[in-house]
């Protein structure tokens, strides 16, 4: 139990370096990464939790750890979703002038 309290400070760090990262491309530099489809061939990278994520500008693919991928892919949902929502606000406002 002294173990896991001395070491909960690296573990906090650890996911406070996660949630505050900011996922850029290799190639390009973008930061524009999505979550990659998943194929089989990868099965090989999960065992050493590394997931696949796209370039949403280069298309390059590549692995990094999954929990950054995880976060990655979080990312980009909720991006979609306010994208989404300030469309429909944005429709709905063009109705209403029309
Ligand atoms: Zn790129």
């Amino acid at each position: 139990m002294g173990e896991v309290l001395r070491s909960l400070p690296s573990l906090r760090l650890f996911l406070s370096q996660i949630r505050s990262f900011q996922m850029e491309c290799k190639l390009c530099g973008s930061s524009k990464i999505r979550g990659s489809r998943l194929r089989l061939p990868d099965l090989s990278h999960l065992i050493f939790l590394q997931y696949p994520v796209r370039c949403r500008v280069c298309y390059k693919r590549e692995f990094v750890n999954i929990f950054k991928a995880f976060k990655v892919r979080r990312d980009y949902k909720a991006r979609q979703k306010e994208e989404r929502r300030r469309r429909k606000v944005q429709q709905a406002s063009i109705a209403r002038q029309a």
